[in-house]
């Protein structure tokens, strides 16, 4: 039967960024974790995505609930003299599911080219990992109209090394101007970019329809619902709004609530 975009679970990843201690760790999974008890894991996922160093305290932490454990990167390279690196297999050694690549503050500060993103694509795939593969624009971008035209650059990189693979990752469509800034793209803006992702994702697969776009960028307790509304929009990466248990379960409430039918196992392994 063919899939409709309602059988998409929606999708909610925290991006922790470079934020936490043990202490804090504890403190903030003890309350996410005392809120979701009752999470009906069937309508939405949950992931978070920690720093490389509390992903074994983090693996503990979220053991026996919902909760499912993401990196916020990952090495191009498979193994070896790679000093400082994290590879995907020591990710799948703590029970990482997804993986962040490509996030904004990465291509900005640490010069990841497109062609560096596509080729950690390839090896999060190689190693069984999901990953979260992050796109979009700078505000400057967005004033001269070249919106789409970076997007659709961005992912056609991804396609061009991955194929078919393609249907196995998640977008994040992350305008640079909305992160961390409390500005948040408005539910028709990021609608009109996620259904461009949309078809670009349709001209190079034929599962487009299963694949999750989700939409990151000041998401918030009170801007979540109308976002995750939208018929192209799957999810949220979620920065600061993460590391405040009552707010990140408000956005894991609005998610949910709207989550609609879970996937046949073994269509969708995300
Ligand atoms: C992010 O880090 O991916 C992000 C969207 O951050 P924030 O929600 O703080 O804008």
């Amino acid at each position: 039967m063919a899939m409709t975009m309602n059988d998409r679970k929606k999708l909610i990843v925290g991006n922790w960024k470079m934020n936490g201690s043990l202490a804090a760790n504890q403190d903030l999974l003890q309350a996410i974790r005392a809120g979701i008890a009752d999470l009906d894991a069937a309508a939405c996922t949950v992931a978070l995505a920690v720093p490389a160093p509390y992903l074994a305290q983090v693996q503990a932490l979220v053991a026996g609930s919902a909760l499912a454990l993401a990196a916020q990167d990952l090495s191009p390279h498979e193994a070896g003299a790679y000093t400082g690196e994290v590879s995907a297999a020591m990710l799948k050694d703590f029970g990482v599911r997804y993986a962040l690549v490509g996030h904004s503050e990465r291509r900005q500060y640490h010069g990841e080219t497109d062609a560096l993103v596509a080729k950690k694509v390839q090896r999060a795939l190689a190693a069984g990992l999901t990953p979260i593969v992050c796109l979009g624009e700078t505000l400057p971008e967005r004033e001269a109209g070249q919106t789409e035209a970076v997007v659709r650059r961005q992912l056609a990189a991804v396609i061009q090394l991955n194929g078919h693979c393609i249907s196995e990752v998640v977008l994040a469509y992350e305008p640079v101007w909305a992160i961390g800034t409390g500005r948040t793209a408005s539910a028709r803006q990021a609608q009109a970019v996620h259904a461009v992702l949309r078809a670009q994702l349709g001209a190079a697969s034929s599962h487009a329809g299963r694949i999750r776009l989700l939409y990151g960028g000041s998401m918030n307790a009170a801007n979540a619902a109308p976002l995750l509304a939208q018929p192209d929009i799957d999810g949220g990466l979620v920065g600061g709004a993460a590391l405040k248990a009552p707010d990140f379960l408000q956005i894991i409430a609005a998610a949910c609530a709207d989550g609609g039918p879970a996937m046949e196992s073994g269509v969708n392994r995300q």
